[in-house]
Parts: C-alpha cells; sequence; structure tokens
C-alpha cells in the first residue's frame, strides 16, 4: 500500500500565493493529492498539531540551540533561557499563534515511502540552510536568529509529518473523516 503523509502550507504560504506552485512540485514527484482544504479558525485543532510532550519541545529547542551555537549566539542572551525544553515551549507558542493567523492549507499525499519524499522536497527546517531546489530553499531566507529576535516562529512554509505515527495522528486530526 502506498504511504500517506499530512502536508500544512502555513499561513506564509498562502499569503505569499504559492499554494499551486508548491502543490505543483509535489505532484512532478509522483505524489498523489489525496485530500485538501483551506482551513480557516480552526483554533482547536490547530492547539492539539503540536506535540506538548518533553520529547517534542526538548528536541525543538535542542535544534535552535544548535543552531545558535553555530553561530556564535548565546541562547541566554538572545531568548532568556539555553534550557532546551523551554524553548521548545516558547516556540510552540508562536507556532501555534501563527498557525492561526491566516489562512493554511492542510492536506494528504499519497505515493511510495511519501512521508520521505516530502521532507525531502521540503527540505531543511531553516531555510538558511535548506538546499537549493528544496522548497524552504528556493522560497526563503529565514533563519532562527531572525525570527527569535522578532518573537516568531521561523517563516517555512510547509509542515509535514516526520514518521509514520506523526502521519497517522496528523491525518486523523485535520482530516476525521478518512478511514
Ligand atoms: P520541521 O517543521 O522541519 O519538522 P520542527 O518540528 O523541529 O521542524 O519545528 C517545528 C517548527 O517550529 C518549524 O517548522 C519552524 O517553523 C519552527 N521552529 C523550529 N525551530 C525554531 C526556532 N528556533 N525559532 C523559531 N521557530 C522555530
Amino acid at each position: 500500500m502506498l504511504e500517506q503523509t499530512l502536508v500544512i502550507l502555513k499561513p506564509d504560504a498562502y499569503a505569499r500565493s504559492l499554494t499551486g506552485e508548491i502543490i505543483a512540485r509535489f505532484e512532478r514527484c509522483g505524489l498523489r493529492l489525496e485530500q485538501i482544504r483551506i482551513s480557516r479558525g480552526e483554533h482547536a485543532i490547530i492547539e492539539d498539531h503540536y506535540p506538548r510532550d518533553d520529547e517534542w519541545l526538548t528536541g525543538v529547542g535542542g535544534k535552535t540551540l544548535a543552531d545558535y551555537e553555530r553561530l556564535g549566539i548565546s541562547a541566554k542572551e538572545k531568548i532568556g533561557t539555553d534550557d532546551a525544553a523551554e524553548i521548545g515551549r516558547t516556540v510552540r507558542r508562536w507556532l501555534v499563534d501563527f498557525l492561526g493567523s491566516g489562512p493554511l492549507v492542510p492536506m494528504v499525499l499519497s505515493g511510495n515511502r511519501a512521508i520521505e519524499t516530502v521532507r525531502k522536497l521540503v527540505g531543511n527546517t531553516l531555510p538558511v540552510a535548506a538546499a537549493p531546489g528544496t522548497i524552504r530553499g528556493d522560497y526563503s531566507s529565514d533563519s532562527a536568529d531572525l525570527a527569535n529576535d522578532q518573537s516568531r516562529p521561523v517563516r517555512n512554509l510547509i509542515h509535514a509529518s516526520g514518521d509514520p505515527e506523526e502521519a497517522a495522528r496528523e491525518i486523523k486530526l485535520w482530516f476525521p473523516g478518512l478511514a
């Protein structure tokens, strides 16, 4: 059976009218659009979208710390803490606010190893580090240090499920009617 994955075009992608171009890239690679809608004001779903467990929070915070270290930036000076879970909680709050700030486009894509294929096309979490040819690398140069200066999440256009468990949970959350 072909694998399914959940993709969300975030408000920055919608506001920049990149919806069609991004979907075309997925389709060009052989992925099939199974479900799609424009979502407005679905705050309860957005609130449940990003996990609340320590593992997830520490993971997101850890990536931020690693990036700061690479740039020689002090996390304590920049965002007031160098605790990974606390940074994760701050980023999560910014993300929930950002996803609720404008229309977004959730969709289910299917295809051979769809999760891996989508993540490859999407590229690195931080657009500044995303390779040319990837969606984030081609359409943005945003970075964590700039975003955090402005107390906002990195605007990287897309959310894409990271593994099969995440995909199953997210598809059920955004498209509860699917078997
Ligand atoms: P991905 O979306 O690539 O799976 P993560 O799950 O690690 O990445 O992070 C979720 C989202 O949080 C990212 O897509 C990005 O928008 C935002 N984000 C991650 N790290 C930071 C950060 N240091 N500062 C601001 N936003 C961040």
